[in-house]
């Protein structure tokens, strides 16, 4: 027998090889569902499979990469690099840009990230004249993207009553309208944003069966991990491609299901066998992971679910520690204390930095940490946030570099227009923009033949001049880009375009550090170069480097390798991965569960879920803190203890303010402790269960998690207008 598997249990085993055939592994967290995955596709190549016919699906970039990694030590290193493996973004962008022409769009489209779509949106919204305080970009966004995810486009929405009224209830009903003039000027920008690399996918594969039977005779095996997470729109790309060959094998737990807000449908694990009554069905039962301790408590706090398949997960490791909970006064004291903590446990267990997690339920948590964790001089890394290729000088130069891959690229090119400032102020962008619209041309092509439009927009010499330069500056980067390397071709746009010298005129820390930030760009740069050169079918181009970024939000830092850092993450970025010590912070009401969530049992779920992906990710310690107030929204708030600290119980934890614990049982009061000032009692929060979640509540039925009705028929249009055919999308 293979080396490889051996070190299986029999479930696995059977997992990994049945090769043909539809095949799905349930199971809970850390029973080796990726570990099947992996294994899978190496045995697939090892018993003769071309890799070249191998399609892999993970949620994040950095899980694609491990999986790879670790299946080129078995199979080794030209085997693996001719799978294709990634995220369900990655993927389809690039199968996009091969055939982009079928779609109208050039090969070298701009991906929008969340930030350049809501500039768009926020433009949209101003031209239509539409009161932006009512329509918050952020939300119309994610209402746009809850259509697109559910393949309703915008021809399929206008033939829609129902969601039209629906919107009109919400008091949004321009929705339609923005919805449309949002996705013309995407189209006309030559850009897709995140959720069109589904629904271009989508509309590619069921317009044109000759490229559906391309890719369909090529990825003969298709897999997919956390498949619980997929949305309508993946669910769909995915069965077209497996349905000639049915060799699909998707892994999953309904119980880390935790993007619904994103359109993510747990009944397309749940109904796997449904469309595929063939299918072998394994589960897995043991986890190797986690301690005893912290499976049986994790455990115990899903099973308060209802919305779930029921799962026997236990752990044959050690029994464990029990999990450690800390009550500190503010978020101040709580970050100080997880940063001790991490320090004592580095110097008295030789713990590496890397060992440690700290994992919370919203983005602006990670400020105190990264105070507390910098004062004490501990190495960190926070994933997800305001990535590095956000901020926005970074933004900038690369504004610069999609314009220059990507003329049409009106949203990038008003970005740099005028920055630095060249004299080419908001009257002449405005006018430049509105003169484009009405003559339904790119910016772009105005400033391509600026002489013959220029009396028709009343600009004078002055201007024309400004223009011009600016024009025939980009022009002349853009005949740099076909001989220099990506590189160098950055460099000169920071230099000639200004952008260093108006970053090095401020001398101030942030300025400095915005230098530096663009300096750590072109390191990237060089370090991506570098590592295309090495592979086989590498691309170095520039919009390879582009699209690269663009979708690597996941795995926010430049650099890679193993430093030795604390990570710093969103508990939604934190799965699927795993840590010697977990830190779970602010466990408080409003916080976690969110403040959103707490009404609709279904979203108590999702939040309880979400305890159960982030206590699942501990191997061996976890810690559980809150603060009873907190800095928040710019003031300081009282607060609870979260709901999720009472689900576990007592017999799995331990309090590390025991003074405070005494207090309360004893109910004497404690004098000189200070912890005094604060007088709510320790265990309060067995309380706060029953007032806030009623059992008449937690009785209702649950609802189907899709918030959309399923589209059988949508109608896709090329955004244009232009043409348009109706396809069918049924499930
Ligand atoms: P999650 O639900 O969190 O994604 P998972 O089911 O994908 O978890 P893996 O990450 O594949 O679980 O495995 C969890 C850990 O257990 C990993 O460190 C893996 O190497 C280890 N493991 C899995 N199966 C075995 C086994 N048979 N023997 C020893 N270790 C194992
Ligand atoms: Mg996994």
């Amino acid at each position: 027998m293979e080396d490889y598997l051996k070190g299986l249990n029999e479930s696995q085993f059977e997992a990994v090889t049945t090769l043909q055939g539809p095949l799905m592994v349930l199971a809970g967290a850390g029973s080796g569902k990726t570990r099947v995955l992996t294994m899978r596709i190496a045995h697939l190549i090892t018993n003769g499979v071309d890799p070249f016919n191998i399609l892999a699906l993970t949620f994040t970039n950095k899980a694609a990469k491990e999986m790879k990694e670790r299946i080129a030590k078995v199979v080794g290193q030209s085997n693996a690099k001719s799978l294709w493996m990634g995220t369900f973004h990655s993927v389809f962008a690039r199968i996009l840009r091969s055939e982009a022409h079928y779609l109208g769009y050039p090969s070298n489209f701009t991906i929008y990230d969340q930030q350049d779509a809501l500039n768009v949106l926020k433009k949209v919204i101003k031209d239509l004249n539409i009161d932006g305080d009512l329509y918050k970009p952020k939300k119309v966004l994610s209402r746009i993207s809850n259509y697109k995810n559910n393949l309703i486009t915008v021809r399929a929405y206008e033939n829609n009553p129902e969601l039209i009224e629906a919107d009109e209830k919400a008091n949004m009903k321009f929705m339609g309208k923005i919805y449309k003039k949002y996705v013309d000027e995407c189209f006309k920008n030559g850009s897709m944003d995140f959720d069109d690399l589904l629904l271009k996918t989508n509309e590619l594969l069921t317009r044109f069966p000759e490229v559906l039977a391309k890719y369909q005779d090529r990825f003969r095996y298709i897999l997919v991990d956390e498949y619980q997470d997929t949305n309508h729109s993946q669910y769909l790309i995915v069965k077209a491609l497996a349905s000639k060959f049915e060799n699909i094998c998707v892994v999953g737990d309904d119980a880390q299901s935790i993007y619904s807000f994103r359109g993510a449908n747990i009944y397309n694990i749940l109904n796997f066998k449904k469309d595929y009554p063939e299918a072998v069905t394994v589960s897995l039962e043991q986890n190797y992971r986690s301690t005893q301790n912290i499976v049986n408590a994790a455990n115990v706090v899903i099973a308060k679910n209802l919305q779930q398949f029921k799962k026997n997960v236990f752990s044959e490791n050690e029994e464990g520690e029990k999990i450690k909970v800390y009550r500190s006064l503010s978020d101040a004291d709580e970050a100080n204390f997880v940063a001790g903590n991490i320090w004592e446990l580095h110097n008295r267990e030789q713990r590496k930095f890397s060992n440690f997690a700290i994992l919370y339920r919203t983005n602006s948590q990670t400020r105190a940490f990264e105070d507390a964790l910098r004062r004490k001089n501990i190495p960190y890394k926070v994933y997800g946030g305001l990535s590095f290729y956000q901020r926005k000088e970074v933004k900038d130069l690369l504004g610069y570099l999609r314009l220059l891959v990507n003329e049409n690229d009106s949203e990038a090119l008003m970005r740099i227009i005028n920055y630095p400032a060249r004299g080419i102020g908001e009257t002449t962008q405005n006018k430049l923009i509105v003169f484009a619209d009405a003559q339904n041309l790119s910016i772009s092509k105005v400033l391509d033949s600026l002489p013959i439009y220029a009396p028709h927009l009343g600009f004078n010499n002055g201007v024309i001049t400004k223009l011009s330069d600016f024009w025939s500056m980009i022009k002349a980067f853009q005949v740099l880009l076909k001989t220099e390397t990506a590189y160098n071709v950055a460099m000169e746009v920071a230099k000639r375009s200004g952008l260093i010298k108006f970053l090095k005129d401020d001398q101030t820390p942030e300025g400095i550090s915005r230098v530096e930030n663009v300096q750590e760009l072109m390191n990237s740069m060089q370090g991506f170069i570098e590592e295309q050169m090495q592979i086989e079918d590498g691309d170095p181009s520039l919009p390879n480097f582009l699209e690269n970024i663009a979708l690597s939000a996941d795995t926010q830092d430049k650099k890679n390798g193993d430093e030795d850092m604390v990570s710093l993450m969103t508990i939604h970025l934190s799965k699927g991965l795993e840590f010697p010590v977990v830190h779970l912070v602010g466990l408080e009401e409003n916080l976690f569960p969110s403040f959103m969530s707490s009404s609709t049992r279904e979203d108590l779920e999702e939040e309880r879920r979400l305890f159960y992906v982030a206590l699942t990710r501990a191997e061996k310690q976890a810690f559980f803190s809150y603060a009873v107030s907190r800095f928040q929204w710019g003031k300081i708030t009282d607060a609870e203890p979260s709901r999720f600290l009472s689900e576990v119980d007592d017999e799995f934890i331990e309090f590390l303010n025991p003074a405070i614990e005494k207090r309360f049982i004893n109910n004497s009061g404690i004098t000189s402790n200070i912890f005094d000032e604060y007088p709510s009692e320790m265990r309060s929060f067995k309380k706060v269960e029953k007032k806030t979640i009623s059992k008449s509540e937690s009785d209702k039925p649950i609802a189907e998690p899709r918030k959309l009705k399923p589209v059988s028929t949508a109608k896709i249009i090329n955004p244009s207008g232009a043409s348009s055919q109706d396809i069918e999308v049924g499930d």
